[in-house]
Parts: C-alpha cells; sequence; structure tokens
C-alpha cells in the first residue's frame, strides 16, 4: 500500500473503512476542509475509490489490510458497520484511534445489544424479547400479539434480517440457523430479536453528531418514507411534528449519543405513534446507525453544515458546524436502479426541467433497487417539491422517460 498524500500545514489524514457512497461523500467536505481522505475500498471501482486518490484495495475483515491501513491515518472512522470486533480489538491494540469507538459501535452491530442498552436507559423502544426457539417466540408473541416483527440481531446476514410473523413457524428457518450458529459460533448465535409490531404512523430519525470532547449537536427532526422496506424519500423538517415530540426526540438522541459515548454522525430511527387516549404523539426507537446516514443526505444542500462535513469536524474533535436549514423544506428523493443502466442521457432533460434540482450519482454500477445517487430540492412548497424531486428521481433512474 502506497501512503496518503498528507497536504502541507499539519493537516491530518482521515481513514474511512469500506468505499461506498458514505465515504464518497465525505470527499467534497475534506477537500473544502484540506483535510486528506484515505479510504480502504473493497474493489479499485468502489464508489469512493473513484473519487478518493488514496484508496487502497482490501476486505474489512482482513486484519492485516486493516491494521496496515490504519498505519497512515491519524483517524479511522467507517463507512458501514460490517468490521468485526476481532478487527477492531487489533487496530485499537495498535494504538490506532476509532470513531466511533468499538465500544459504542458495538450498539449499531447488534440489535439485541442495542435494546438492552437503550431499554437500561430508559429509551422508549418497542417491547422486545431475545428468543432462541420457536417456544420463547410463541411465549412472546401471545403476550404482546401478533404478527410480531423478528430480527436478526447481527447485520449482514443475505440482507434479510426484518420479518414480520403471525405464527413461530414463519420463523422456523431462522431458528434452525440460530441452531446451527450456537455450535459453530456464527452469527445467530444468541438467537432472534422479536419486537412488537408498532402501529406507528410515521417514521422519523434523528440526526446526531458528537466530538470526543463531548461537543453535540442535532439537525432537525427529519420524516423518512419506506417504500416495499427501501427508504425512498425523506421530508425536512418531518412536516406537521408535534412540538413536544421533537424536542423529545432529539432529547433522546441526544441522551443516547452522550451515554454511548458516540463520536461521529449518528442517526436513530423512530416511530412516530399516536396515543388515541391523550392525543399526544410519541415515540419508539427502531434502531440506530453509527455513521452518516440515508436520512441524514438531505443536509449536503438543505443545511449550513452537511452531515459529512460535521462527521469529519467531529472524527478530528474540531468545533462543530451549525445543523440550521437553508431553506423551509428540503425534500430528497433516493435514485434507484431500475433494469435501465444507461443514467447520464437524463441529466439533459432533468437539469433542463429543473434548474433548482441538485444531483448527486454515487458512480456505482445499477442494480435493481440498489441506491445509485440521490436529488434534493429546497424551498417554500413542500408538495412542489416532493412531486421535484420525485419526478427528478425517476427520470435518472429510467422509470419515466419524459
Ligand atoms: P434494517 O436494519 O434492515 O434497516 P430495521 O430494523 O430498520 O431494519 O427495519 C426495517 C423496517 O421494518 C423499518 O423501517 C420499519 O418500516 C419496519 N419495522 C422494523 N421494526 C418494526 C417494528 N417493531 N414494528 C413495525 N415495523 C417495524
Amino acid at each position: 500500500m502506497t501512503s496518503p498524500q498528507r497536504a502541507p500545514g499539519g493537516f491530518p489524514v482521515v481513514g474511512i473503512i469500506g468505499g461506498g457512497q458514505l465515504a464518497r461523500m465525505c470527499q467534497p467536505p475534506a477537500v473544502g476542509l484540506g483535510v486528506t481522505l484515505s479510504v480502504l475500498a473493497e474493489a479499485p471501482d468502489a464508489s469512493a475509490a473513484l473519487v478518493v486518490p488514496s484508496s487502497p484495495v482490501g476486505e474489512h475483515t482482513d486484519a492485516d489490510a486493516v491494521r496496515t491501513f490504519a498505519r497512515d491515518c491519524d483517524v479511522v472512522t467507517f463507512d458501514h458497520e460490517h468490521v468485526p470486533a476481532s478487527v477492531l480489538s487489533a487496530l485499537e491494540a495498535d494504538g490506532a484511534i476509532l470513531h466511533p469507538s468499538p465500544a459504542s459501535l458495538v450498539f449499531a452491530q447488534d440489535k439485541l445489544a442495542m435494546r438492552r442498552r437503550l431499554t437500561a436507559l430508559d429509551i422508549a423502544c418497542p417491547r422486545w424479547a431475545q428468543v432462541r426457539d420457536a417456544g420463547e417466540l410463541k411465549a412472546f408473541g401471545d403476550r404482546v400479539g401478533w404478527p410480531v416483527v423478528v430480527k436478526t440481531p447481527r447485520g449482514g446476514y443475505d440482507g434479510k434480517g426484518v420479518r414480520a410473523v403471525g405464527s413461530p413457524q414463519e420463523a422456523s428457518d431462522w431458528f434452525d440457523l440460530v441452531v446451527r450458529d450456537s455450535r459453530d459460533g456464527g452469527l445467530l448465535s444468541d438467537g432472534l430479536l422479536a419486537e412488537e409490531r408498532v402501529p406507528f404512523v410515521r417514521e422519523l430519525a434523528v440526526l446526531v453528531a458528537r466530538s470526543p470532547s463531548g461537543q453535540a449537536a442535532a439537525w432537525p427532526v427529519v420524516e423518512t418514507v419506506q417504500t416495499d422496506g427501501v427508504c425512498t424519500e425523506v421530508l425536512a423538517p418531518a412536516p406537521d411534528l408535534d412540538g413536544e415530540l421533537s424536542a423529545a426526540a432529539t432529547r433522546a438522541a441526544l441522551r443516547i449519543a452522550g451515554e454511548l459515548g458516540v463520536t461521529g454522525v449518528m442517526a436513530v430511527e423512530m416511530f412516530e405513534v399516536a396515543d388515541e387516549k391523550t392525543s399526544q404523539p410519541s415515540y419508539a426507537v427502531n434502531e440506530l446507525a453509527l455513521r452518516p446516514h440515508n436520512s441524514g443526505h438531505w443536509t449536503i444542500d438543505g443545511a449550513v453544515t452537511s452531515q459529512f462535513e460535521q462527521h469529519l469536524r467531529a472524527v478530528l474533535d474540531l468545533p462543530l458546524g451549525a445543523t440550521t436549514t437553508r431553506d423551509r423544506w428540503t425534500v430528497m428523493a433516493n435514485v434507484l436502479g431500475g433494469d435501465y443502466d444507461e443514467l447520464y442521457p437524463a441529466y439533459r432533460h432533468v437539469m433542463a426541467r429543473d434548474p433548482g434540482v441538485k444531483v448527486h450519482l454515487y458512480g456505482k454500477g445499477v442494480r435493481p433497487g440498489r441506491k445509485i445517487g440521490h436529488v434534493t430540492v429546497s424551498g417554500s412548497d413542500l408538495a412542489d417539491l416532493r412531486e421535484r424531486a420525485r419526478h427528478a428521481a425517476d427520470c435518472i433512474a429510467g422509470v419515466i422517460t419524459e
């Protein structure tokens, strides 16, 4: 591996493990700040490797590759949460500075650990249980009501980690894997996470940043819209959000960041729940992401400080930037891959039709349903912004052709 070229003037090198679009979107603010990025990329044509000059190729599971990579970096952070604990420990033993730390990262890697910790902190969550077999799941479902949501606690399991089930039989294939992994020490050796199915009104996300010195900042609470389980749209700020709920959700996210010792950006995904008796809406935390997150892509164009710049500032323990919005509303729409892989030809139409649309593509190959980019548009008429964002995203993906 060749060492990254450090800028003169005492500027640090920030290493990112993983070469996905989050690492890629850190590059523009790194350029602005004069900070050098170095990315440990899965492949020479990984999304970030296409734009970051120092992008050695290596697997995040390969301890030797990761340790060699980290030696040239002043601080190391992550594009995803899949770096194994053994590799993180080896990095810590080498004296690498990791943000977030492995001790806090575990709450994004393991949903059971996250539920246990948030419950101990008295943060509102769906009712949940750790279940190792069909009998335990049946007891839980009979207590909270069917259907229930069953999750594989550790990510990266075939990409299919969440399932609503009406009976224990519908999770029997997962319980077979629990038996196997308990024997072999695999990903499901702790069993599964079962949760009550929350009858939510909508999904919200609170994005915060926290620095090692303990400074913290939050952006306005946003609404995330999912289609077939994939985030397709983010509305910033969340329209018609109750003021008390907004304040309580933000306080909870900042408290989680402090209690868990989070450093860098964290997204707290939440459900908004209506209470028919009191008519005061409330929240329940769904999950945590300890990195820049899709729910914060709107901040690139819609906030004074983007989540990517803020993440760099936070992991470098620099003072954080303002999180105020630039406009009344910002709408972000994801560009999801379709059957059509010629994306560039649509630019002429999209840009001519709407000069206000900002386009961000990730340099990724097209696969159906894959997040390959996003667009944002800001202004004062929310319905108009949503229509314009969706139109631009669909044109680029080739879903519509006029
Ligand atoms: P992932 O780690 O794949 O993002 P999540 O835990 O965020 O999985 O779940 C994905 C989606 O499934 C959520 O955005 C939500 O729409 C739905 N979901 C997850 N947990 C629950 C629950 N307890 N009740 C109702 N819906 C849920």
